[in-house]
């Protein structure tokens, strides 16, 4: 019987009289005296079901979230969703569903707690499907440039972003390794052959504090350009950024429409995006009455302070040397800045991407290890692509989480994914 069966959306397509079968679980379910509707969910929405007579005794043995089979006729009804529902002949329970856990409003924590069920619900369901189109955008973008896709290892033995993050792991030989931070380093030593490299990969780091926009796994969209300095790479992220948003636009206003998402300022995300410097930032930030003074990094409240002032996403260019990682190439002309670039999103969302122009001269990136406190010893391999063949290049790493948060909508990134990992949880 399953083999025949239809989607809902293809049922729905179909004409009034067909007779089809549809296999999904029970999403809803109004029993009256004398007959009995179901809502059927699948993969792609919802249909209508309608079962009277003996076929709706059957029915009823059915909890919500039970899997069932039903075959039936589809008629017109311009009051179930789609504006038809299918007129049930035969039914079959599948599988049971006894007291599903999740009947009504619970708090996200409870969600949490039961994510492997809330994940069936309609609103993740949405999340979900643009979550996949914006991995596939992405992918889909760098392919066309002419990047190649590489993997890097998660097992390393050094700090990207700063040992405060980092993740032991005891190894097999009884040493210390980290789960990465970024697979920047890797990407760097993957131009000297590839030249514009991608890859889409979890990223490890132990937040120490709660917020909306921090998970300790996440997935990392990061590439690398040999020959490229910090303006060729700003055009290409808001190249792909745009990219992206336009994809999940062309492929998902159902899902948008049943989060509530406004799409307006998704329709503006074209570029070029704004850009603005650090000290831009902080008279801007200063003018809105923040406490802050030059040299200062942004917090999520200063950059969803600072996105107020702009309806697409802007870049934040050439923050101070101290604020950004070692490998930050210093600006030539003004040597307390970096080749930076950090790109915020709007309506609040802040920080989606950061990135710029890496050091490629091994004297001055020994000097800079030295000076953040760090043991040049510890990222000799890394000080070779300084040695042998050094080229100008640049680079960036977007969250994919945090896009797909602001895309989405959503308050809080754990929304975003479907097993969430924060700092307090690792379950289910
Ligand atoms: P933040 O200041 O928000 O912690 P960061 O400066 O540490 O970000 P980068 O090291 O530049 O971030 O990482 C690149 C991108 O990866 C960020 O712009 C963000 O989108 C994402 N990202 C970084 N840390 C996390 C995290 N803990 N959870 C989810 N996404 C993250
Ligand atoms: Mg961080």
């Amino acid at each position: 019987m399953e083999e025949c069966c239809k989607s809902t959306k293809e049922i729905l397509a179909m004409d009034e009289g067909s007779n089809v079968s549809v296999r999904g679980w029970v999403y809803r379910f109004r029993d009256f005296r004398d007959k009995v509707f179901m809502l059927v969910r699948d993969s792609t929405g919802v249909i209508q079901v309608v079962f009277r007579d003996d076929v709706a005794g059957e029915a009823r043995k059915a909890d919500i979230e039970a899997s069932v089979v039903v075959s039936g006729s589809l008629r017109r009804d311009p009051r179930a969703p789609g504006g038809k529902e299918l007129e049930a002949k035969s039914f079959r329970l599948v599988g049971e569903a006894k007291n599903f856990p999740i009947t009504k409003d619970y708090s996200r924590e409870y969600l949490l707690d039961v994510r492997h069920l809330w994940i069936r619900s309609r609103r993740m369901t949405a999340v979900l499907k643009i979550r996949h189109t914006v991995f596939g955008a992405l992918h889909e973008y760098f392919r066309k440039h002419g990047y190649y896709e590489v993997q890097c290892p998660m097992f390393v033995k050094a700090a990207v972003e700063g040992g405060a993050t980092l993740f032991p792991v005891k190894y097999v030989d009884e040493s210390t390794v980290y789960l990465t931070q970024s697979s920047q380093f890797y990407l760097e030593a993957l131009i000297y052959s590839l030249e514009k490299v991608y890859t889409i990969a979890p990223s490890f780091r132990a937040e120490k504090s709660r917020t909306r926009r921090h998970l300790t796994e996440f997935w990392h969209c990061e590439a690398e350009v040999a020959w490229a300095g910090l303006e060729e790479i700003i055009r290409v992220e808001e190249e792909l950024v745009g990219y992206v948003v336009q994809k999940v636009l062309e492929n998902n206003q159902e899902e948008l429409k049943l989060l509530g998402r406004r799409i307006e300022p998704l329709e503006r995300c074209k570029p070029p995006f704004y850009r603005i410097s650090y000290d831009e930032a902080i008279e801007i930030l200063e003018r809105k009455g923040v406490n802050i003074k030059w040299g200062d990094d942004f917090g999520a409240d200063e950059e969803s302070k600072l996105v107020e002032e702009f309806d697409k996403p802007v870049f934040v260019c050439r923050y101070p040397e101290k604020v950004k990682a070692f490998y930050h190439k210093n600006d030539p002309l003004r040597s307390e800045v970096t080749l930076s670039a950090d790109l915020l999103a709007p309506e609040g969302y802040g920080e989606i991407i950061g990135g710029g122009e890496r050091i490629d001269k091994l004297e001055e990136l020994v000097d800079k290890i030295k000076r953040f406190g760090l043991n040049p010893e510890d990222y000799e391999w890394y000080l070779d692509l300084r040695r042998y063949g050094s080229v100008r290049h640049a680079g960036f790493g977007l969250g994919v989480d945090r896009t797909v948060m602001w895309i989405a909508g959503l308050d809080h990134i754990v929304d975003a994914i479907p097993f969430p990992r924060t700092i307090r949880r690792a379950y289910p």
